[in-house]
């Protein structure tokens, strides 16, 4: 082992640039990477209980030395709510956390919004490493420091831009990683071929059987395009005013999926995966994208084992309704990113609600 199967990315930030570390078994061969990102003498590690029994003891060779303390919370994106987030304070009240305190999220996107938006209230910010564990929150929500809890009223509204100090990424732990989750987080993977670039997009057509049978070598492969990618547009727009909303391709669709299908119902790689096949539709109806890559979009999803159809129960009106109330959105109306075809989304403003209406369905 001499350390060249970790590959590390940057995201750059001036001061505030991290890295991003890959690799297999990264968190019990190399304790140093999370070692050298905690810095003061304490740290918190928040982890949630289907990953706390399984990858918590790996974690703590890094903190050697440290005051640390441990907090796990039930699984499920139910769990990213104020009470989560109060019970966090409190576990930082406990050990008497100071300013440098490091907060670790040890976990799916759950434990890395809610800790991560824990990480920029105690004390008005403190330090954060995020140890994904999910392949969804490996490729996207570990990176670029969106942190947020969830509201009965909807996902994500009460939150902070807090970047991480560090982003480790040990692949080994996809091992344990339910299908369906994997499957989920491929839609996003897809998702920056879609975006970025059909160079990768191709890739993935070669690969997909590799990816669903998780052979190690191509999904590393596909987690360091996919946070290359994620990185590149973080540095390039930190809090979303241009180029960075090109990510919510397939989400605006997505999350009126999810909030009119149930979080249980619906995963949020399988709604996105959806709503990008209809934001393909409708860039190819209104002349902007050829068919043809709607059909390639279509058949690659199918390969990767995600939907592609909106759930027909849904009352397509409803699901407009619920796209008006999505953040991006200027004042009325509506605004998606659509494509020009793969490898080339485009923020589009104005689109019609009839156009919206016939993309649900082929
Ligand atoms: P996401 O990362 O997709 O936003 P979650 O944080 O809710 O979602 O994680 C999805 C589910 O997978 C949760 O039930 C979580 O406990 C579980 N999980 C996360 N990482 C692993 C892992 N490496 N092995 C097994 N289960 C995991
Ligand atoms: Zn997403």
């Amino acid at each position: 082992m001499n350390g060249m199967d970790v590959r590390t990315l940057r995201v750059e930030l001036g001061d505030r640039s991290y890295p991003i570390h890959i690799g297999p078994a990264l968190l019990s061969r190399h304790p140093e990477l999370l070692f050298d990102a905690v810095r003061g003498s304490q740290a918190l590690v928040l982890s949630d209980a289907n990953v706390a029994p399984l990858y918590l003891s790996f974690v703590r060779p890094g903190l050697s030395a440290r005051s640390s303390a441990e907090l796990v919370i039930p699984p499920g994106e139910r769990e990213k709510t104020l009470d989560r987030f109060a019970e966090v304070m409190h576990a930082f009240a406990g050990m008497r956390a100071s300013r440098d305190v490091t907060l670790i999220a040890l976990g799916g996107g759950v434990v890395g919004d809610l800790g991560g938006f824990a990480a920029a209230c105690w004390m008005r910010g403190v330090r954060f490493v995020q140890v994904p564990t999910t392949l969804l929150a490996m490729v996207d929500s570990s990176v670029g420091g969106k942190t947020a809890v969830d509201l009965p009223e909807g996902k994500n509204l009460v939150g902070a831009f807090h970047q991480p100090s560090a982003v480790i990424i040990d692949t080994d732990t996809l091992s344990t990683l339910p299908d369906r989750e994997l499957r989920a987080g491929l839609a996003e993977v897809v998702k920056y071929g879609a975006i970025f670039d059909a160079a990768f997009f191709a890739w993935l057509e070669a690969h997909a059987e590799s990816l669903l049978h998780r052979d190690a070598a191509a999904l590393a492969e596909a987690i360091e395009r996919s946070c290359r990618h994620k990185a590149d547009v973080v540095a390039r727009d930190e809090t979303e005013q241009g180029d960075r909303a090109l990510l919510n391709f397939g989400h605006t669709f997505g999350h009126a999926i999810e909030t009119l299908g149930g979080y249980e119902l619906v995963l949020h790689g399988e709604a996105v995966a959806i709503g990008m096949v209809c934001a393909a539709r409708l860039s190819a109806r209104s002349g902007r994208a050829p068919a043809a890559d709607t059909e390639r979009l279509v058949s690659l999803l199918r390969r990767l084992g995600l939907p592609t159809d909106t759930p027909g129960h849904l009352d397509r009106h409803a699901l407009l309704d619920a796209m008006r109330l999505d953040k991006k959105n200027r004042s009325g109306a509506l605004r998606l990113i659509l494509w020009n075809g793969i490898g080339a989304a485009r923020i589009v403003d104005g689109v019609g609600d009839g156009d919206v209406l016939k993309a649900f369905d082929a």
